[in-house]
């Protein structure tokens, strides 16, 4: 494990019009992944204070149009999966029901409504009220493998809550979703995490939480979650959770599950403490044959900075693929480590 973390600093300066111009020289930082060795930036906002967003008015008039997700009206309008692959039509588990996607995107992809509760407030996101949605995404993942191993090869459980997220409703739910091949993040994840193994004969998830754990970085464990803020975050307040030696759906145990719902409702409260109220997260998982790659979750914030609903990705996200963020990790880590040391 003969690695570092990659920093540079980046100065610029420019003659400042709130100190009578006067030269003034700013510096923003550029990260390197140290799997995928992409190029992040962080600006140089340190202490930025988001506004708290209220999704009241966003919310009422989602209430008088037309959902789907609804109890009244989700039987008759959602899709059912075909009787030979979930002869069910639909899976329940609790309060939970899991449909075809009406758009799919996915040979097999399943939206999961968590509730039927239209609306669930950022404050209501317990580990208990995420369970049965988890347990339904597994159940989609073990049937899609059953019924057709390789065109379910690669896998992953997703999220966007509310609409900074690019959610389209507001009624709760999951994305998940199962293909014969990765999306192009997560696909150059696990060819490099097998180079590493090549390369230097350990696996490379192990080696970063070895690395980190203790660090700056460090957030805090759940079972044998290892909860870290990312070192070259991809968007604000970038979390990982890496499960050790846990690569597909099937070494996933039930512990696992708790444990990883448990870290993920720490994080969820503390992006609440700082007014990030939308998320998007991603939980990959890999093939028996991807060797090196080890099955982890992603949250990161979405905000925006403006009273109006304006977005957070720029040129650089959409057209040089240069994700960039506000805050620092180790802040990040320190405020959220409290969620752990606090029991909270
Ligand atoms: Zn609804």
């Amino acid at each position: 494990m003969t690695w570092q973390f990659t920093r540079e600093f980046i100065k610029a300066s420019f003659q400042d019009p709130s100190a009578g111009f006067q030269l003034r020289e700013v510096t923003a930082e550029v990260r390197y992944d140290p799997l995928t060795r992409d190029s992040v930036r962080l600006f140089p906002f340190r202490q930025l204070g988001l506004p708290r967003h209220d999704w009241t008015p966003f919310v009422e008039q989602s209430r008088r149009g037309f959902c789907p997700f609804c109890p009244a009206v989700v039987e008759q309008v959602t899709p059912r999966f075909p009787e030979d692959f979930i002869p069910e039509g639909r899976l329940r588990r609790g309060d939970a029901l899991l449909v075809p996607n009406l758009h799919p995107y996915e040979q097999y992809t399943g939206v999961i409504i968590m509730s039927s509760e239209h609306y669930v407030p950022i404050e209501d996101l317990k580990h208990d009220f995420m369970r049965d949605s988890f347990e339904l995404a597994r159940e989609f993942i073990v049937r899609a493998r059953k019924y057709d191993r390789e065109g379910s090869r690669y896998a992953s459980i997703n999220w966007n809550y509310m609409p900074y997220a690019g959610g389209s409703l507001i009624h709760p739910h999951w994305q998940v979703m199962a293909g014969t091949r990765p999306t192009n993040y997560a696909a150059r994840m696990l060819e490099r995490s097998g180079q590493y193994l090549n390369q230097h004969g350990s696996n490379y998830w192990d080696d970063l939480v070895a690395k980190e754990r203790e660090g700056p970085r460090f957030v805090g464990s759940t079972g044998r979650v290892v909860w870290l803020a990312t070192f070259a975050p991809r968007h604000l307040a970038d979390i990982t959770a890496v499960i050790p030696e846990c690569r597909t759906i099937d070494d996933l145990t039930g512990q696992d599950v708790a444990d990883l719902l448990v870290g993920l409702e720490k994080v969820i409260q503390y992006y609440n403490r700082l007014n990030i109220v939308s998320f998007n997260m991603a939980f990959y998982l890999s093939t028996d044959q991807d060797r090196g790659f080890t099955a982890h979750l992603r949250l990161v914030g979405r905000f925006t900075l403006f009273p109006v609903a304006g977005s957070d990705f720029s040129h650089l996200q959409v057209l040089h693929d240069e994700p960039w963020a506000l805050y620092l990790p180790e802040d990040l880590a320190a405020g959220c480590r409290l969620y752990w040391q606090e029991g909270k």
